[in-house]
């Protein structure tokens, strides 16, 4: 095995960092181990890195990206002027892969903390505070009472909660319906559904308690009250080793779609091909080779590897495997995908009335148009620089980005955008008070977006990763599996190049 050597490159691809442009001198003499990674996404991205950066052996790494830009669901464009995230637009800070990376490929310097992360809740009389909670398990009853968005006569039953027998999880339960039977039908109307709604565009009577609140799970493993379950989890502190001090959410100064063009830049620098508008259609593996098929062009073409990183959502995945691994392709077939929208509106800032909090989120049973709005240029400096605000500029802008749809609702997404943004701005100059319409506008639309993790996903994906085992050189990662934010998604696509480095032997020593 070879030991890398660098040398300073010239024509290293200019980013804003301050540190030297290196370029990896590929040794012609040595057979090198080829890698198709198929997702350019922040999955594949990270897999490729993770693949250059933890070998001590050079790989052949080719990345193959159907669409024409790297990324994924984290791309940032202008909308009047000021640039604003499409997709994602925080980083989870308390858990370190997203934050790790940030700094690995150079951007430490604008990872920055939100202004405020205020939430409210936007209920029938109004915005309200969100009270502390945990996926909207409340975890103080003082501040809820405080914040009333729950009828008196719920409010007063929820101690009683604390005096419950411990529940034995025999099958996976839904959220909706486990927090229902402990605390009532308002705390899941009122206040995990909202949340559910805004992180996996999902319904808590369908999504599993397991999967998508899995620390909460592991308390009410051994504590009898769900109250007291999600207050532990809360002490407890999900803050990881090599986490970020400070909030529990991070963004970068310029927008998260900065992200993947960095690791891209770093990728290119270490030789890695990448290919855009490149998209797979099918997958073979011929003698101990995969033969991967891929639309380019006007034509057909043929990459080869001895390894594959499959990093792209999980119907494309369950296609490409259909005939490699049916059980697995079945699996991955049925995670249901919900789709949404992000609609960012600017306003003249002297037009709307003076805003607190990060943004607001919206109960289902509200019967809005929207589930959640952020309040970009006062929850980030950068926007608020941007926008004139933070400057008070007589041309100041307010930069709002409200998100649409959940699992179910697809037909509400279709329409054009004029009507979607008619109805949105409805719905956020009723919420915030503002009387004139926006002077300008971007929708984002965002087909199959999100994976459902309903019950019984966590069984699912153990049967899929144990079906993939027996496949040589193929590892898999995304948002399907380990959790949809931008970290755990980082996080399984580590996972997945460190597997793929510990069976072909290629781990570097130093790699943890
Ligand atoms: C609107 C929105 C807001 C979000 N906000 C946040 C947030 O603030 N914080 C957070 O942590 N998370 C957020 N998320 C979740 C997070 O952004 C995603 O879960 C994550 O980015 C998914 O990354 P991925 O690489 O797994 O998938 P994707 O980003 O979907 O990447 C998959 C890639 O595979 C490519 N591909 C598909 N088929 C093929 C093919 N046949 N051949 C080649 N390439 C193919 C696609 O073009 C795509 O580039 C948000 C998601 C959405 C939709």
């Amino acid at each position: 095995m070879q030991k890398l050597g660098m040398t300073v490159s010239p024509a290293g691809a200019p980013r804003e960092s301050t540190r030297p442009s290196l370029r990896l001198v590929p040794d012609a003499t040595q057979p090198r181990r080829r890698v198709i990674v198929i997702g350019g996404g922040i999955a594949g991205l990270t897999a490729a890195h993770t693949l250059v950066t933890e070998s001590q052996e050079l790989f052949d790494i080719t990345l193959l990206e159907g669409s024409a830009e790297l990324g994924g669901k984290l791309t940032v464009s202008e909308v009047a002027g000021v640039p604003v995230d499409e997709g994602a637009e925080s980083l989870l800070a308390v858990r370190p892969e997203a934050v790790s990376l940030v700094r690995e490929v150079g951007l430490e310097r604008d990872l920055v903390d939100p202004i405020t992360t205020k939430p409210y809740l936007w209920l029938k009389d109004g915005l309200r505070p969100m009270p502390p909670s945990v996926m909207g398990v409340p975890t103080d009853l003082r501040a809820l009472a405080a914040a009333r968005v729950l009828p008196n006569r719920s409010l007063l039953k929820l101690p009683l909660e604390y005096r419950r027998r411990a529940t034995r999880f025999e099958n996976d339960v839904s959220v909706g319906a486990f927090v229902e039977s402990r605390l009532g039908r308002d705390v899941v109307d009122n206040m995990v559904e909202p949340l559910l709604g805004g992180v996996y565009a999902g319904r808590a009577d369908a999504l599993s308690l397991e999967a998508t609140v899995p620390a909460l799970f592991r308390e009410l493993q051994d504590e009898n009250s769900l109250l007291r379950a999600a207050q532990r989890t809360a002490r407890g502190g999900s803050r990881r080793a090599g986490a970020r001090r400070g909030p529990v959410f991070a963004g970068i100064r310029g927008g998260v779609g900065r992200l993947p063009g960095a690791v891209a830049d770093e990728l290119r620098l270490y030789g890695v091909d990448i290919c855009t508008n490149t998209s797979v259609r099918s997958v073979h593996r011929v003698d101990d080779v995969w033969r991967v098929i891929v639309n380019r062009g006007e034509g057909q073409e043929v990459f080869t590897a001895e390894d594959m990183v499959l990093a792209v959502p999980p119907h494309v995945a369950s296609g490409l495997l259909a005939h490699i691994c049916p059980p697995a392709a079945n699996d991955l077939g049925l995670i249901d995908m919900s789709s949404v929208a992000v609609v960012t509106l600017a306003y003249r800032a002297a037009d709307v009335a003076p805003m607190s909090g990060s943004g607001f989120l919206v109960p289902q049973i509200a019967g809005r148009t929207i589930k959640a709005a952020n309040f970009a240029s006062s929850k980030w400096n950068w926007i608020a620089r941007a926008a004139g605000t933070r400057q008070q500029r007589d041309d100041a802008l307010v930069l709002i980005r409200a998100s649409v749809g959940r699992i179910g609702e697809e037909e509400a997404l279709e329409r054009p955008d004029r009507d979607l943004v008619s109805d949105v701005h409805a719905d956020v100059a009723a919420a915030v008070g503002i009387a004139t319409p926006p002077v300008d506008f971007r929708v984002t639309r965002w087909p199959d977006a999100l994976p459902q993790y309903a019950t019984g996903h966590v069984r699912r994906v153990d049967r899929i990763r144990a079906s993939l085992a027996g496949i040589e050189g193929l590892e898999i990662c995304g948002a399907a599996f380990d959790g949809v934010g931008v970290a755990a998604v980082i996080g399984s696509a580590r996972t997945a190049a460190r597997q793929l480095l510990a069976r072909s032997g290629a781990a570097s020593a130093t790699a943890g």
